[in-house]
């Protein structure tokens, strides 16, 4: 065994039985957007490296030492596997001009590549639904992209916490940025390594800082929020108030600053303790300024993005599965005029939108009744040579108590999706 090939370390394969409920979940989710609007956007899942480098910022993790970056030997170019959408997916709109004729309601899912640690809730390959609302200023579009995600939740039966917190404009951040300098620049003894490092590229993330040891002197350090221009608090009043409008509860984290460059305004994190360390289930806020930095016209914009493995994950501590339903039917046959009968049973069946398993492989009716059970479909369609020569079935049901009956194929149509409505 030690010699078979195994996957790459934290990339997770998805068998049958996990891909029901995440087909259950895309489901849910690919209507929740329908619903509010928002339209699908597919980008490559390779792009050139310099794009993300330029959007989300040199001195971040993700750029410093997360990204899958090798060079095409082919070409000669620097190549990077996405570690996030959002890049990509400005880079699309700018690309073919998207905003020509007014905002747009994105989203997109897919895998994100992100060399860290792989532990529970953290992967190499992880995979994220992202949701980007370009050209709205806001703040009234801030709201519903945090709207739509506690929507989502109820849907899905979680009830993450959600922690909001402003950025402000640039302006503002330069201001902090100089009295953070001043401020860390006079403990340099309690920095450790990573803030020493990032002291005077971005002294912002300092704050961000995961390190026990750092939370003190974080705790004290100066609050960007001191030094916002009314305009932007203004815009932060009007979020809030349309959230308190929703009856949408949430803490304010001044805290918050997001691991990427690119925020500015609005950020917000949904939270939750159930999951150890790995608690942001979903993270988001408005980047004004990444347009214009990816070459574009300038136009605001904002989104989200959440990680699929720990809403699920949450999802699952709570109790509830979401699935896809088992078959509908599992054909079992014996006989040669039976098999061939199966064949058309089979067909009917699925023309009439059932889901049928018609057995392969022979064996007892015994052995194939064992299958059918095992396949977890509601109902067994068994043909004998019998019911073949009479153009009738006999179906037995496996999920609930109930006699035998032996009837015409469309009568067993009407009947399985009779059960069917009544169950739904
Ligand atoms: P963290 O602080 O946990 O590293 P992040 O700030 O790097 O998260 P974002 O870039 O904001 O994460 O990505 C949005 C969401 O994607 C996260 O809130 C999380 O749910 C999920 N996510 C991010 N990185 C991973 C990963 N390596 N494995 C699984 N999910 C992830
Ligand atoms: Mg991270």
């Amino acid at each position: 065994m030690s010699n078979n090939i195994q996957s790459v370390r934290g990339m997770n394969d998805c068998l049958p039985d996990v891909s029901d409920t995440w087909q259950g979940f895309e489901a849910i989710v690919r209507d929740w957007l329908r619903r509010y609007g928002y339209r699908e956007i597919r980008t490559p899942i390779l792009e050139h490296t310099g794009l993300f480098k330029r959007a989300i910022g040199e001195v971040t993790d993700i750029v410093e030492k997360e990204m899958y970056t090798f060079v095409d030997e082919l070409n000669g170019e620097s190549l990077t596997l996405r570690p996030e959408g959002t890049a990509s997916s400005v880079r699309a709109v700018i690309q073919h001009n998207l905003l020509y004729d007014g905002g747009k309601r994105l989203w997109y899912t897919g895998p994100m590549f992100r060399h860290e640690r792989p532990q529970k809730g953290r992967y190499r390959q992880f995979h994220q639904v992202g949701v980007e609302a370009l050209g709205f200023v806001g703040p009234d579009v801030d709201a519903e992209l945090i709207v739509m995600c506690a929507d989502l939740w109820k849907e899905l039966g979680i009830a993450p916490a959600l922690q909001l917190n402003t950025l402000g404009d640039h302006a503002a951040r330069l201001r902090h940025r100089e009295k953070l300098i001043a401020y860390y620049a006079s403990h340099q003894d309690v920095l450790d390594e990573d803030a020493r490092r990032r002291l005077h590229s971005n002294p912002l993330r300092i704050l961000d800082s995961k390190n026990p040891a750092m939370q003190a002197l974080n705790d004290a350090a100066p609050k960007l929020m001191d030094e916002l221009e009314d305009e932007a608090l203004t815009h932060f009043d009007a979020v809030q108030a349309l959230l308190r409008a929703n009856d949408i509860a949430f803490e304010i984290n001044p805290r918050l600053v997001r691991g990427l460059d690119y925020y500015n305004r609005t950020v917000f994190e949904w939270v939750t303790d159930q999951l150890g360390a790995q608690g942001t289930v979903c993270a988001g806020g408005r980047y004004d300024g990444l347009v214009e930095q990816l070459g574009g016209k300038p136009a605001p914009a904002a989104g989200f993005a959440m990680g699929i493995e720990r809403l699920l994950a949450l999802v699952e501590a709570g109790g509830r599965r979401i699935a896809t339903p088992a078959p509908d039917a599992y054909i079992v046959h014996a006989g040669d005029l039976a098999q061939a009968f199966a064949w058309q049973v089979a067909g009917s069946l699925r023309s009439a939108g059932l889901a049928a398993v018609l057995h392969c492989g022979g064996g007892s009716f015994k052995s194939q009744m064992k299958k059918a059970d095992a396949s977890h479909a509601r109902y067994a369609v068994i043909i004998g040579d019998d019911e073949a020569a009479a153009q009738q079935v006999t179906l037995k049901p496996l999920r609930e108590a109930g006699e035998q009956t032996r009837v015409e194929v469309a009568r067993a149509i009407q009947f399985i999706q009779e059960a069917s409505t009544q169950k739904a």
